[in-house]
């Protein structure tokens, strides 16, 4: 949980790809720490429906939201809504994810999601804003060597999702030895799973999902007829594979954390 105490009203923070699964949860969790946030999305992947929801969660909070819709490659847009709403900081949630689907356009990928990443960070370098969170992911360590893993892992990219993660922490990691302004945090997420206590919010990707969870809940709420579980030959106790999950709202909770720090 967040502490009140250390609320700041005055840190306003750019949040890409707010109306995401993530971005959304990492925005009412800023809401309620006393931030204010500019939330853009291109809504790719995502409604903006959804920040009407944030809002009615985040009550009086609600003010403190403001959203436009933009693609984060148009440089011109970014910096002209910048140029309207000011930030102190930037969670950069807004990217494709679907592992699977990389492989098959990887091009849209690295467009995608290098030059969405380098577009922000020119127009933030123009805003004169260096604090950064970045949105990498586990997929980094490739065919994991050891579990747990730990940091000291070897990195390695499997897909072009993959690709476009650890080429992001690499483009971040020059900017970090550069010094000021730029102070850069990376967060590799584990399959985040989970909603909004309220139900309001949760994991709704437009089309096909590409991660197991909203199957499960999909067919839970009757609008798939069954699951199917792959996977017979494990070394568990079924043969099916075991995952590790980590809880959205801990998710937002850590990236509130991040920005804080
Ligand atoms: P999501 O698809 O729900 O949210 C991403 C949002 O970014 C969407 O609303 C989409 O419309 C928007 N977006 C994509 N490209 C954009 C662009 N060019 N301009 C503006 N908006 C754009 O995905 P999520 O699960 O919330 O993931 C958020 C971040 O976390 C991504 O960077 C993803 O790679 C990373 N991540 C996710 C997982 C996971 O399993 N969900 C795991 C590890 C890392």
């Amino acid at each position: 949980m967040v502490n009140n105490a250390c609320m700041n009203h005055k840190q306003t923070i750019l949040v890409t790809g707010a109306a995401g699964y993530i971005g959304s949860h990492a925005t009412l969790a800023l809401l309620e720490a006393g931030y204010s946030v500019v939330g853009v999305d291109n809504h790719c992947n995502s409604s903006a429906d959804v920040y009407e929801r944030v809002k009615a969660l985040a009550g009086a909070h609600a003010v403190r939201l403001q959203h436009v819709q933009l693609d984060v490659r148009d440089e011109a847009a970014l910096s002209g809504c910048l140029k309207m709403h000011p930030v102190d900081a930037c969670i950069h949630f807004a990217a494709l994810k679907a592992v699977g689907e990389s492989t098959e356009i990887p091009l849209d990928y690295l467009h995608n999601n290098m030059g969405g990443l380098l577009s922000v960070l020119k127009v933030l370098q123009a805003h004169k804003v260096g604090a950064v969170v970045f949105s990498s992911s586990a997929t980094v360590y490739g065919e994991p060597e050891f579990v747990p893993l730990t940091e000291a892992a070897r990195l390695q990219a499997v897909s072009p999702y993959g690709l476009t993660k650890l080429m992001g922490e690499q483009v971040l990691s020059e900017l970090v030895k550069l010094g000021e302004p730029w102070r850069i945090a990376t967060l590799r997420y584990f399959n985040p799973v989970g909603a909004h206590q309220s139900g309001q919010i949760g994991e709704h990707p437009s089309g096909i999902p590409n991660n197991l969870m909203p199957y499960v809940t999909q067919t839970a709420t009757g609008k798939r007829a069954q699951l199917t579980v792959h996977g017979a030959d494990y070394d568990t106790p079924d043969g099916t594979c075991v995952r590790d999950y980590i809880h959205v709202l801990d998710l937002a909770a850590g990236h509130v954390a991040a920005v804080k720090k």
